[in-house]
């Protein structure tokens, strides 16, 4: 019969997937001896059960709960639910991947009306009541859906009527009072009374746990760190220990190296007398863990030893939670930390150089799409001069921001990126995990409460978001959306800045700059490039952007958009007036003029790559991003025309697409307009021809024709390319070597591949517009109705962001195999957004590409990202 309950002594490190990543470390620190409260895991594989049985726990299920529950009470020689000594349980969730704060905990379980009694008269009055009132309110939020902010009503109004400020101050009495208004309330709203059967307790909260794999802040989660939903949550189930018994006693997290800077030693925050939730949900702020040496001597050294050890038996940074209870020390949890990016490789490099692991190892820590936030913008020195500091907090996240203040995640995610894309901060009394979805809208996060490991620290961390945390000065009224810091009032709107790498909190906007690389960045990146298989090229179209690339590691250029060339405000104009030309000779007149920044341009680009490798692509302009949209675009145009703004608006109208993506664009444009093909290979080989003379560099460009979707269609377009490129090097009496190939955008292309590869030099896969025609999904709109997708589970993840490996992945390796059959060495590449893609690019290097080409700041990912594949395949 298949095993679903572990006791922590029957699992190891390596369980990972069953047991989650808890309950895996728990087992692990269990059988190294190392103090751990004792308890089982309910496994993931539950889980699933519990899905595929219509959210109901099956009765074997609970059986094997129940019995090593007994187990645990005859290892405590306590009993559940009893008034007598009884065994109180915590309840926790834990997947294979640790997702912090995502999902639901119960602390104090087991404690009723009895219970209570005898917990009292082993520990003390006040401990045991206050444990009760929290157990039902936590136990009714979570388990039951009667929402904690009924119960926190309650405690505000005893507390005025006690005329008392602060929970410690409530006497025993006072919390005997809270519990029967609790329960009062709760059967106002249940029609029940509080459940005292232990064991229905325990069921109740294993149930809840599950529930909660599923709510919409775990969806979200997962959504963007590509978790499975199919991974499942286990439970664990362990025997309580009271951080908040006495002065003795604690409660903290810790980890063995700074998760910001990446320097070696124990760092972490610590408060006394208080439950662990109070440290992780950021209600208290608490103090560093060098106050525990003073408080607690004894128990610091004996972690300082313990976390040591943990360090050496996982060969990474550890992450634990502990509580010390009456003066002994107990491990709750450990984990490898999760960490900057700029830790990441501080903590890589130094565990190579102290011998612990191997660079190889060392790669594989380190999640490549985190890079970027190395690359993060910093504040441009001379504005930050001017600024002026309104108070400070802790430095929780790292980078720098300006944006305009909001107050809630629904604002955030208005006002915000993917809304109206405007820069925001978000500022909260402290986050709770319903936030992602505002943080993920937000330059930045700005708290009043919390310290490094609260939430909002960790969350912003693991995103890249800039956050400033633990801000006490500052006073907040979130009703009238604005707060207070001394006599200066701050509302909706108004800007800040925030500085995640010192706490500073800033007035008004202060300019940004780019970041620089350095250090142990360049030993990881020449360690990846050691490596991989893949190369690296970027997208880039300024002479800016590819600078920036090569200084990031490019290799090439893999897509110049020829489009991106004109957008600037003169340009566009003159790149609308050809558009809109209705007979040739006009259109040649644009072109004409359009050639002219576009030979400089190439010129500018080639010389920036002094002889590496670029694929131009030819102009592909979905007319709905390129037509005039605003009046004064009108006016503009219709004086470069000469013609009225009605008789401008006329000619957009009769251009305008039902279907613009899949419109007259890309190679479309060159088989009706074959005077824009003859252009754009005249302004690229004459620019070749004199750059080369200029610099003395080879020039070998690869000219790159769109949307391609059948054979006769490319050696149309390739015909007069060819054509073209003979008459400019016999006027210019020089040869380039220059290719053609094409992308392969669309379906058709990947099932005619064999024939398609006869005429083209290279493929270049454009998977965003072959995402887009696969799924028949807009890739301008996908995302208005993808998100009822996930909702239905019929879709996890974004096929924009990652690519989709069963249909757009088997088209591509469909194309790879048939062409192959008529060009053995046919170059491939990956130009679409997904080659910055780190799961995107494993499946690439398996397909056998040559390279991936992305946008200058994912070169850093796509480096490491190509060389983690090749290990993981190893
Ligand atoms: C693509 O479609 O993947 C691509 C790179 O081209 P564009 O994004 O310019 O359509
Ligand atoms: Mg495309």
């Amino acid at each position: 019969m298949k095993k679903y309950v572990y006791l922590f002594n029957e699992g190891n490190k390596d369980m990972k997937n069953l047991l989650g990543g808890k309950g895996a470390n728990l087992a692990e620190m269990t059988n190294l001896g190392l103090p751990v409260p004792s308890g089982f895991t309910i496994t993931t594989e539950a889980c699933n059960e519990y899905y595929q049985n219509n959210a109901s726990l099956d009765k074997s299920i609970i059986d094997e709960i129940l019995s090593s529950v007994e187990s645990l009470e005859k290892i405590t020689n306590k009993k559940f639910g009893s008034k007598d000594n009884p065994l109180l349980l915590s309840v926790r969730s834990g997947s294979r991947v640790s997702m912090p704060g995502m999902m639901d905990t119960i602390l104090n379980l087991g404690l009723n009306d009895e219970s209570v009694k005898g917990f009292a008269s082993v520990s003390n009055e006040r401990l045991a009541y206050d444990s009760y009132r929290r157990f039902i309110q936590m136990y009714s939020d979570v388990v039951m859906n009667v929402s904690k902010s009924f119960f926190e009503k309650i405690i505000d109004e005893l507390k005025q009527e006690l005329g008392i400020k602060l929970d410690s101050e409530f006497k025993v009495d006072d919390l005997k009072e809270l519990i029967k208004r609790f329960k009062k309330v709760y059967y106002e709203y249940k029609h029940e009374e509080f459940p005292q059967d232990a064991k229905v307790q325990l069921i109740g909260a294993v149930e809840a746990v599950f529930k909660s794999w599923e709510n919409d802040r775990a969806k979200v989660y997962r959504r963007l760190n590509n978790i499975p939903s199919d991974y499942g949550t286990a439970v664990n189930v362990q025997v309580m220990v009271f951080g908040n018994m006495n002065d003795l006693s604690g409660t903290g997290v810790a980890f063995t190296r700074n998760p910001s800077t990446g320097e070696k030693g124990i760092y972490g925050e610590y408060l006394i007398n208080a439950q662990g939730e109070d440290v992780v949900a950021g209600v208290r702020t608490p103090e560093s863990i060098d106050k525990l040496k003073e408080d607690l001597p004894d128990c610091y050294y004996e972690f300082v030893r313990l976390a040591t050890l943990l360090e050496e038996h996982y060969k990474d940074m550890q992450d634990m939670e502990f509580t010390i209870e009456n003066g002994k020390l107990y491990i709750l949890q450990t984990r490898n930390g999760k960490r900057t990016a700029h830790s990441a490789l501080k903590i890589a490099c130094d565990l190579v150089d102290e011998g612990m692991i191997s660079k190889e190892e060392a790669l594989m820590r380190i999640d490549a799409k985190n890079l970027d936030q190395l690359l993060h913008p910093v504040f441009d020195s001379e504005s930050l001069k001017n600024a002026e500091v309104i108070t400070s907090g802790l430095a929780a996240s790292p980078g720098c921001c300006s944006g305009k203040i909001v107050f809630n995640s629904k604002d955030a995610k208005k006002y915000g990126m993917g809304g109206l894309n405007e820069k925001v901060i978000l500022v909260r009394l402290e986050t709770t995990p319903e936030d992602i979805e505002g943080m993920i809208a937000s330059q930045g996060v700005l708290t009043i409460r919390g310290g490094r490991t609260s939430h909002a620290a960790v969350v912003a961390r693991g995103m890249g978001v800039c956050c400033v945390s633990g801000c006490g000065d500052i006073l907040l009224d979130e009703e009238n959306k604005k707060f207070t810091v001394g006599n200066t009032e701050y509302f909706e709107g108004d800007y800040i800045s925030i500085d995640g790498n010192t706490g500073y909190v800033y007035k008004g906007e202060i300019a940004v700059k780019d970041a620089t690389i350095e250090g142990d960045f360049n030993r990881i990146m020449n360690w990846a490039d050691g490596i991989r298989k893949l190369k690296v090229r970027a997208n880039a179209d300024t002479v800016k952007d590819v600078l920036k690339a090569i200084e990031l590691g490019a290799e090439g250029i893999g897509l110049c958009r020829t489009e991106h060339m004109f957008f600037e405000s003169t340009r566009i104009v003159k790149m609308r007036k050809m558009i809109l030309a209705d007979n040739i000779d006009d259109r040649i007149k644009a072109l004409d003029e359009l050639m002219i920044y576009q030979k400089e341009d190439f010129k500018g680009i080639f010389k920036a790559l002094k002889g590496l490798p670029v694929t131009i692509r030819y102009i592909d302009p979905p007319l709905h991003e390129f037509l005039p949209k605003k009046e004064s675009e009108f006016i503009d145009l219709s004086k470069e025309m000469n013609l009225s703004v009605e008789e401008i608006k006329n000619k957009c109208d009769a251009l305008k697409e039902v279907n613009p993506m899949m419109g007259h664009r890309g190679s479309r444009l060159a088989v009706t307009y074959p005077e824009i093909a003859k252009m754009q290979t005249r302004a690229i080989i004459e620019s070749a021809i004199e750059a080369s003379l200029e610099d003395n560099i080879v020039i070998e460009p690869e000219l790159m024709i769109p949307l391609i979707g059948d054979e006769l269609e490319l050696k149309y377009i390739k015909n007069i390319v060819n054509e073209t490129a003979k008459l400019v090097m016999s006027e210019k009496n020089h040869i380039v070597n220059y290719t053609v190939g094409t992308m392969i955008e669309v379906p058709r292309a990947c099932v005619l591949a064999q024939s398609i590869a006869k005429e083209a030099e290279f493929f270049s896969f454009g998977t965003n517009d072959l995402t887009q025609m696969t799924f028949g999904f807009s890739r301008d709109d996908a995302a208005k109705f993808l998100d009822s997708y996930y909702e239905a589970g019929i879709y996890e993840f974004d096929p924009f962001a990652s690519i989709d490996k069963v249909g757009v992945g088997s088209l591509v390796k469909l194309a790879i195999d048939l062409a192959k059959l008529s060009r053995e060495d046919i170059k491939l590449g990956v130009c679409g957004e997904h080659g910055g893609d780190p799961l995107s690019i494993e499946l690439f290097h398996k397909l056998g590409l040559d390279y991936v080409s992305c946008s200058p700041f994912r070169i850093p990912i796509a480096r490491l990202a190509a060389a983690k594949a090749v290990l993981s395949g190893e």
